[in-house]
């Protein structure tokens, strides 16, 4: 993908989880043939910036020769994945994951939408509701469901009939309409068609968020607006192997502590969680102004507990949804303040310049 500041090339690695090789391969590859930026994506990709068109091919190249790129572009398109960080080797999220993988690599016939994604969640309890997916199974305790996005009803299955079921499910959206044209999610099927069929059992349910710090297993740290320095990357290389997670965050395997290193906020509460920020101008062709410098401004003025995106235009990359606070670029110095909603619903004051609110942060909360 073509951005303000060079290609985008998009890291899906298996398991979401990059080795310490790995981590320290991406790391020099970025350096090496992109701008030695990466980003965090809200599914769980490692993005890396700033790559040279001329260059792509030898990039692919080494990115296949570590395990990180299928050889065959539609299996790669197809393992459109996301698995809880919080797996452990050879327990239910891993085998039915692994699963799914297979079956979608052996289903060239399934021309599923770009952005249509599965979401293997099979912990406990789930911790990927917040996150976008259009086809999830969801564990809660003994139990194992299978929702479409969008339904509050699932169905229940076992570990050894989740991927077939998941991947029949895909077809059953397909059949139904659901990608005319080739576009189209899950949940807006199920809003003009109801449930599938036999999808009549409770599903999990769970308000699971994450937070920087350690945990079982590891420890998770932040990552500013998503963004992660090679060199940082190239130092967290040398500590652990990494999980990426769609909340922003980098799980550390095995590691309690890990020292302060730039772009990473180890532990909350931070002022830079209460924000998030798009790529904005310069990176984004359609930005409209600069965003993150903005945002590490506002941040430490914002009332606690209230949640800001600054977006450089009204498409709203970093936050899709309602955030308390938007301020949406309008021009290279003016922004439109939204409360309560998406980056493109409509305004409660408009033309706000950046000075104005670096000077008077009041004006995103009060009205006068
Ligand atoms: S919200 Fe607009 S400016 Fe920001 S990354 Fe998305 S398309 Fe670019």
């Amino acid at each position: 993908m073509m951005s303000g500041d060079g290609l985008v090339v998009r890291i899906r690695p298996p398991m979401g989880r990059l080795s310490r090789p790995q981590a320290g391969a991406v790391a020099a590859l970025s350096r090496r043939f992109g701008n030695g930026i990466l980003d965090l994506s809200a599914r769980a990709s490692l993005q890396l910036r700033g790559v040279r068109p001329e260059d792509h091919a030898a990039l692919i190249a080494a990115l296949q020769d570590h395990g990180l790129v299928e050889r065959d572009a539609g299996v790669e398109a197809r393992r459109n994945l996301l698995l809880t960080p919080f797996w452990a080797a050879g327990d239910r999220s891993q085998r039915i994951a692994a699963d799914l993988s297979a079956r979608l690599a052996a289903a060239p016939d399934l021309d599923l939408p770009g952005k249509f994604g599965f979401a293997v969640d099979a912990g406990d309890s789930p911790v990927l509701q917040q996150v976008a997916a259009d086809i999830r199974i969801e564990g809660a305790g003994e139990a194992l469901t299978l929702r479409a996005d969008g339904a509050d009803l699932a169905r229940q299955v076992t570990e050894q009939t989740a991927a077939a079921a998941a991947i029949a499910l895909a077809r059953w959206f397909l059949a139904e309409g659901g990608a005319p044209e080739g576009r189209g999610r899950m949940h807006r099927l199920i809003a003009r068609r109801g449930p599938p069929p036999a999808h009549d059992a409770p599903g999990a349910t769970s308000a699971y968020t994450a937070a920087p710090g350690p945990l079982a297993g590891g420890r998770l740290v932040a990552l500013e607006f998503g963004q992660l320095p090679a060199a940082t990357l190239a130092a967290l290389a040398n500590a652990a192997p990494l999980r990426l997670t769609p909340w922003r965050m980098l799980l550390l395997e095995g590691v309690s502590d890990i020292a302060a290193l730039p772009g990473l906020i180890l532990e909350t509460p931070d002022p830079r969680l209460q924000v998030s920020a798009c790529t904005g101008a310069p990176g984004c062709l359609q930005a409209q102004a600069q965003t993150r410098a903005l945002a590490r401004d506002l941040a430490p003025m914002l009332p606690a507990g209230l949640h800001l995106h600054v977006s450089g235009c009204a498409k709203g990359c970093a936050h899709p949804g309602a955030a308390d606070l938007t301020l949406t670029a309008t021009g290279p110095d003016t922004f439109d303040l939204i409360r309560g909603g998406r980056a493109d619903a409509r305004p409660a004051r408009r033309s706000l310049s950046a000075t104005t609110l670096r000077r008077t942060p009041d004006v995103l909360t009060k009205d006068t």
